[in-house]
């Protein structure tokens, strides 16, 4: 008899799982307590996976032998408790993907931030460098619909933290780990320790033959890693000495060291700027190094990837000011890379909902390269608090358009007016991506 999988969240990890699993011969029943999109039905239609959406019918989950969660259900649901209590086996999508994926090797990319840039660089250099590859997780398809529809031999999986939290044997030959800071501690009884150990869960796996690339510069990183039996070789990046297994950035050039493979390359030919982008492009060219990728195409691939959008994303010169969209920055670690890099006097647009922001992390910085604070928010007192003192020029605006243009006003020939917020956007926009588009829209019509 076939065994019963119950799938529950019907976003594309679910959905992916969905249909790996149904493939695999499992009778598959999906269930969403809340709607699911239109294309997400139509694909299940096609595949004939049965499912329901805006509720959870218990006795038809609790007949599941296994359950695949989707990572956005967290443990203290009630429903997820029950499952436990009956003892059934509960996995996450990249589980499912891992046991059916065959022979093929897995780069797995995980951290607080810098996952996507990085998971993106490997990617850009392995196809780059014609591997039979794909990218999966966040961008593109989830990893088990990857390996449903389309086999490679490479997967280059972005992992959120809660998508390790369910891995039983999930291994990969290289995992990476770029940073760890304070985030979503909700989902984690408001244990920082809780977070970090789901993020070395990374390395749970791994063998002798495989790689660990990490961030020794982190001091989190740092901290803890002794405390985690690791038994794959470590690939450390750092900018603070000389390596000679793993990455280092020395007086602007880069140093990787990877067995006996060496490969050097100036900072200044990277298309990708700023510090943080430095250790993700250590990490990236490691990577690829490790996977046996010839040097000159690993060095090409770094010369021409094109910086995401929303990320450090240079937008327009305009009369001689230049416009940066780091949308995507919603805490004061990403908002500190991003002036980090700044060179040229910056109008630095902040602000939105604050989850808990310490702004005192930023304060040097602002007060060495910023000349004005645009606040674009609903409520902008704690910048104000912060700033008050540090910043001559401080105004609030409640727009993209207004914001913009405060700061067009402000700025004069040669500087820069840098989005980076440092806070989610849900207070004026619907999420981080309609926030650096209206504000890329707003420049375009100056
Ligand atoms: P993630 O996928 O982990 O959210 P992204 O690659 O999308 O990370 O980058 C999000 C933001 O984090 C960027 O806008 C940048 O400001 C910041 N960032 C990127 N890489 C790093 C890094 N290695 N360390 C710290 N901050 C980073």
């Amino acid at each position: 008899m076939k065994q019963r999988m119950v799938i529950l969240g019907g976003g594309e990890s679910g959905v992916g799982a969905a249909i790996l699993a149904k493939q695999q011969g499992y009778d598959v029943w999906l269930s969403d307590g809340g709607h699911l999109k239109d294309a997400y039905k139509k694909e299940l239609d096609s595949h004939a996976i049965p499912y329901e959406e805006g509720m959870h019918t218990e006795a038809k989950i609790l007949a599941a032998a296994v359950v695949v969660k989707s990572p956005g259900i967290p443990e203290k649901n009630e429903l997820v408790k029950k499952i436990r209590a009956r003892g059934i086996e509960v996995i996450s999508e990249i589980e499912l993907a891992y046991r059916y994926k065959g022979n093929s090797k897995i780069v797995a990319i995980t951290g607080s931030n810098g996952k996507t840039t990085t998971t993106s660089l490997i990617y850009h250099i392995c196809k780059h460098a014609g591997l039979n590859c794909a990218l999966v997780g966040n961008i593109g398809y989830s990893f088990a619909k990857q390996v449903a529809i389309d086999p490679k031999e490479w997967y280059i999986a972005e992992i959120s933290s809660f998508q390790l939290d369910d891995i039983k044997n999930f291994r990969a030959e290289i995992a990476i780990l770029t940073n760890i800071t304070e985030d979503h501690l909700d989902r984690y009884e408001y244990k920082f320790e809780n977070y970090i150990a789901s993020k070395f869960r990374i390395t749970m796996n791994q063998q002798q033959e495989d790689f660990f690339i990490y961030c020794a510069d982190d001091p989190v990183t740092n901290q803890f890693i002794n405390q985690y039996t690791i038994y794959s070789n470590p690939l450390p990046i750092t900018m603070q000495h000389p390596t000679n297994q793993g990455g280092s950035i020395q007086n602007g050039q880069m140093s990787l060291d990877m067995l006996n493979e060496r490969m050097q390359m100036s900072v200044y030919d990277f298309t990708l700027k700023g510090k943080h982008n430095q250790y993700n492009t250590m990490a990236a060219g490691l990577a690829a190094m490790t996977i046996g990728l010839r040097k000159e195409k690993i060095k090409e691939a770094l010369e021409s990837f094109e910086a995401l959008e929303h990320r450090m994303e240079k937008v327009l010169t305009v009369r001689g000011v230049e416009f940066i969209n780091d949308s995507k920055a919603t805490n004061v670690n990403s908002t500190w890379y991003a002036l980090e890099s700044m060179t040229k006097p910056t109008i630095l647009i902040l602000g939105g909902v604050d989850k808990g922001n310490d702004y005192s992390l930023i304060s040097d910085l602002v007060k060495e390269k910023v000349k004005a604070i645009v606040c674009m928010g609903v409520d902008n007192r704690k910048i104000h608090e912060a700033f008050g003192n540090e910043v001559e020029l401080i105004v609030n605006t409640s727009s993209a358009l207004e914001a913009v243009n405060a700061a067009f006003h402000f700025a004069e020939k040669g500087d820069v007016v840098l989005l980076s917020p440092a806070c989610a956007s849900f207070d004026l926009f619907k999420n981080y991506e309609d926030r650096g588009n209206q504000f890329k829209q707003a420049i375009r019509e100056l």
